[in-house]
């Protein structure tokens, strides 16, 4: 940071006239070394072009962009005037800093200038200065400043949820935010915690030389300290009373009783309305704008800025989302340099007033057109900008949802909100009413016909077609012209019988069929559509990004993939019907995402990572940069992979696997082939089941079955017999409510309860398979009673039917099954691995909360240690172990299972030949020694190390 000394300033210079000051100045730069000749031509011609004078007898001359070239190193000349020498507009300067600046290392020096200027009562100490010391003092000294000494929140002195298990643990995570030394963090650790109410508490140091500041939320509701709870603290290390005004923000909150209200807030509402700036009026609007100037908002843009907030009667502010994050007066030249915008830096304005609306629009055209000055980067599209008002949303702020399909895609977003649909309440003519209706439905149905015959999905087909039963329910039609007779519109009434229907829906206690509430108000809006004369919201023509409240199977079904980049939706859920058919595009996917999203402006760059859950609303260029070349790189490695799919997955010192596709849907079973696949290694069956409204009866099951061996040709077909329960629960078989669906009658359990279910998916499997190479597993197996009653039934239908090619096992998805694997060895021919379940067992962590997402690790030791033991009891008996959970596509855990002894990996069919070119990267003697050391770590993180540390060891491990 450029710092100013005493050798830089003079007080006391005789000189009365502005230009002869200016050239005085550019002479004492240029004498040490600042400037080459001619330097001052460019301070002057400054002036011509703009005013230079900030205000409080202080002025900064500053050159121009063509005389930049001139300046050898940064640095500033400070001239003290003691009888002032009139500058603009009639205002006389007394303390004048000549500027030289080659790059932004003077903006620091700037803003705390602007700070300065912002003491009351400032010109009468400017007048008064006598000594180089004094202006150094009045650049450096807090004392008496409103502005400077107000301790200040930012992102990184925040942490909202913070997982801590007591204050003091919260105290210590407050440390390191706030960059304390070793002395100091002890120091504020000893303090004594002040419990200021409602569950937040203050805990202070005066050690610290620098005013510092840390605001922890907790994500725990069960902490509590000395009888009281813990919600919240403020942690300060700071001398004199600099955090008195966010002191006094916290007990205004408090005083108002909303202290809990307060810890539950996220970081944008803390930083940018409850602690900056209190609530947000309704008639405030926002608009966001980026900085494109090459050295940012230094004196002239800022001047122009000013100059465009000064014609409207509104209040205008500005905050800089890259900065500080405090509001500034956009009017005050001097505060808007205080903000310290570089290029790059986004701005959020916010005015109130009568012509509010008209001020931000001329601002952030005033900022996207350069201020007078040459953009150096293009602006985003206008057709890709709009102007709703971000609503608790910062940018460049990581939003966490729920993962649905992975992969990360980053591009604007397109946020489908659409406007409310505009209809009459009340009509007279009820039989008119009627007809619009039945004429509307008519067309709808024509749409989603025309639709279906376009689509060769056949889940999709399958959605399309419940659709238009949906559209053809009885009892909504009968709901619907009641409602129009007792006097509604056709829309009217249609509407709030859709409304009500899905509500019941989204009710249900069941997640599948909440889920269909989506389908539901999805048709609802076709209909509507029509009704009001509208056209549905269409998306724009570049790729993006499309966020919606929710997003209905039937708009996903002719979804243009190489335009829809990622999808996000607010509503939903990881297994609803669109995240199915996500999957199956290949198209990354988060759901269950802060409802505060939808109030971004389209436009707004964003990067969805659809693997650990988040969306980063607005990143910093820096972090687009280098996601964007990851981006590359994996697309060039998957370009590659995808060459050598065929080859097979040998390690380099020749240990081969196999590597399987796991399946939903018979009909894909054509791509496995051309995937490099070595055959299916899981068909969950349930999917096929689910995608009916009855369970699909022998003569189509063989049909299924049939059609999977064909497009096969040979390659062997791993069959998972029916797994419902749980979480996947089947519409049509109603199961009790129990309290602990994964812990009930689900997978094997269920089926013992329906054997003629079982009997005949055993009996279409083996009809089927005929000579053709099947293998069946029962899921959920965790008692050896279970395994001879299911056996029990396939040797009946096998002696009947004696299919030459058959293999039976089980998976191994309860710990149970695992620690005894020795006994079920003697019988099985194979074990599959169900990573999934085995880890949401081992651990007893629910593999569908996302609060548990962190900790809910396949790699744990445990459950490598259930691997081992699994693979030792069946390769002891000669019977092979494939793993078909999720661990299997994850190249962290490729070394551990193939040092464990795995013989096959089954994972989706996009994974195949990344994870075979995995494998042809490592040799199994490594792979060996890193399992051997995975089993002693302590937890999944420890493994982790364990292999990323293996994996950039040069031509050791790979
Ligand atoms: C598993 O549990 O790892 C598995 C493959 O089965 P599912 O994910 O279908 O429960
Ligand atoms: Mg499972």
């Amino acid at each position: 940071m450029l710092s100013l000394t005493a050798q830089d300033v003079k007080t006391g210079v005789p000189l009365a006239d502005k230009a002869a000051v200016i050239q005085a100045l550019a002479d004492w730069l240029q004498q040490d070394g600042h400037v080459a000749a001619g330097y001052g031509a460019g301070l002057l011609a400054r002036e011509a072009q703009a005013a230079t004078y900030l205000g409080q007898g202080i002025a900064i001359p500053h050159g121009t962009q063509e005389s930049r070239h001139l300046i050898e190193k940064t640095g500033i000349k400070v001239m003290h005037l003691p009888d002032g020498v009139p500058w603009d507009d009639g205002e006389k300067a007394y303390l004048v800093l000549g500027i030289a600046a080659r790059s932004d290392e003077h903006l620091d020096l700037l803003k705390q200038l602007a700070r300065t200027l912002s003491r009351d009562g400032l010109l009468e100490r400017v007048k008064a200065i006598r000594e180089p010391q004094q202006v150094l003092q009045l650049l450096q000294d807090d004392s008496g400043s409103s502005v400077a000494t107000e301790l200040m929140l930012s992102v990184e002195q925040l942490a909202v949820k913070a997982d801590a298990g007591s204050l003091e643990q919260l105290v210590e995570q407050a440390a390191t935010l706030m960059s304390l030394i070793p002395s100091e963090a002890t120091a504020l650790q000893q303090s004594d915690a002040m419990h200021i109410g409602q569950g937040w508490w203050l805990q202070q140091t005066p050690t610290s030389e620098q005013p510092r500041v840390a605001l922890l939320t907790a994500a725990s509701t069960d902490i509590v300290h000395r009888q009281q709870p813990v919600n919240g603290v403020l942690a300060l290390a700071v001398k004199g009373m600099a955090h008195k005004t966010l002191l006094n923000k916290i007990a205004d909150w408090l005083a108002a009783g909303r202290g809990a209200e307060l810890a539950g807030l996220n970081s944008a509402e803390l930083l940018l309305n409850a602690l900056q700036c209190g609530p947000a009026p309704a008639n405030r609007h926002q608009r966001l704008a980026v900085v494109r100037n090459s050295h940012g908002l230094h004196a002239r843009p800022g001047a122009m800025l000013v100059q465009a907030a000064k014609p409207f009667e509104a209040d205008i502010q500005v905050c800089n989302l890259d900065g500080d994050q405090h509001w500034v007066s956009a009017r005050s030249l001097m505060q808007v340099i205080g903000l310290g915008v570089k290029n790059g830096h986004r701005l959020l304005f916010r005015a109130e007033g009568p012509d509010a609306e008209p001020a931000l629009n001329a601002l952030a055209e005033a900022v996207s057109g350069g201020l007078g000055e040459e953009l150096v980067s293009p602006e985003p599209k206008a057709d890709t900008v709009d102007t709703r008002e971000p609503q608790g949303i910062a940018l460049n702020t990581r939003v966490q949802g729920v993962a649905a399909s992975p992969g990360v895609a980053i591009g604007p977003i397109f946020v489908d909100a659409p406007a409310p649909f505009d209809y009459p309440q009340q009509a007279g003519d009820a039989e008119a009413e009627q007809q619009k209706l039945e004429g509307a439905i008519k067309q709808a149905g024509a749409e989603l016909n025309a639709t279906l015959r376009q689509t060769r999905d056949t889940q999709a087909r399958d959605m399309m077609r419940m659709h238009g039963e949906l559209l053809a329910d009885v009892s909504l039609m009968q709901g619907v012209t009641g409602r129009i007779r007792q006097g509604l519109s056709a829309a009217a009434a249609w509407w709030s019988e859709i409304d009500a229907a899905a509500a019941r829906q989204a009710a249900s206690d069941d997640a599948l069929l909440a889920e269909r509430a989506a389908d539901i108000r999805d048709i609802g809006r076709r209909v509507m559509a029509v009704l009001c004369h509208r056209r549905l919201p269409s998306p724009p023509t570049h790729p993006y990004l499309w966020l919606a409240q929710d997003i209905g199977p039937s708009q996903l079904v002719n979804l243009d993939t190489s335009r829809v980049l990622g999808l996000v939706t607010v509503g939903g859920g990881a297994s609803s019907h669109s995240m199915i058919l996500a999957r199956a595009l290949g198209i990354p996917a988060l759901v269950a995402v802060d409802e505060a999203v939808m109030t971004l402006p389209s436009g707004t760059e964003a990067m969805l990572n659809g693997d650990d859950g988040t969306l980063w609303i607005a990143p910093e260029a820096a972090v687009l940069e280098q996601a964007r070349a990851r981006q590359q790189e994996e697309q060039e490695r998957a370009e590659q992979d995808w060459t050598h799919r065929h080859d097979a997955a040998i390690t380099r010192d020749g240990h081969r696997v196999a590597v399987a596709a796991n399946l939903g849907d018979t009909a894909r079973a054509k791509e496995v082939a051309d995937a490099g696949a070595a055959g299916v290694g899981l068909l969950r069956t349930e999917f096929m089941f689910m995608a009916r409204r009855s369970a699909p009866d022998l003569t189509e099951q063989l049909a299924l079955y049939r059609q999977a061996f064909d497009a096969l040709e040979g390659k062997p077909l791993l069959v998972r017999t029916l797994d419902v329960g749980g979480d996947k629960p089947l519409p049509y078989w109603p199961m009790p409510k129990e309290d602990n669906p994964f812990l009930g009658v689900r997978g094997i359990r269920l089926c013992m309860q329906k054997p003629d279910v079982l009997e005949t998916q055993l009996r279409a499997l083996l009809m089927a398979a005929g000579d053709k190479p099947l293998r069946i597993m029962f899921p959920m197996v965790a008692d050896w009673s279970e395994w001879c009653w299911a056996k029990a039934r396939f040797d009946i239908i096998q002696a009947e039917v004696q299919a030459t090619n058959v293999q039976l096992g089980i998976m191994v998805e309860v710990p149970a099954v695992a620690l005894n694997a020795a006994v079920f060895a003697e019988e099985v021919d194979f074990f599959s691995i169900g990573t999934n379940d085995l880890t949401q067992y081992t651990l007893a962590m629910d593999r569908g909360n996302g609060g548990l997402a962190r900790l809910s690790d396949g790699l744990h030791p445990s459950v490598l240690r259930l691997i081992k033991m699994t693979v030792n009891a069946a390769h002891a008996k000669g019977k092979w172990v494939g793993v078909c959970g999720e661990l299997g596509s994850d190249p962290q855990a490729l070394p551990l299972l193939l040092g464990l002894g795995v013989d096959e990996l089954s994972v989706s069919l996009k994974r195949v030949p990344f994870i075979k070119a995995q494998v042809r990267d490592w040799r199994l003697s490594r792979c060996r020694q890193l399992a051997e050391q995975a089993l002693r770590a302590v937890d999944a993180p420890g493994v982790r190390r364990l292999v990323a540390a293996a994996q950039r060891e040069p031509g050791t491990a790979q």
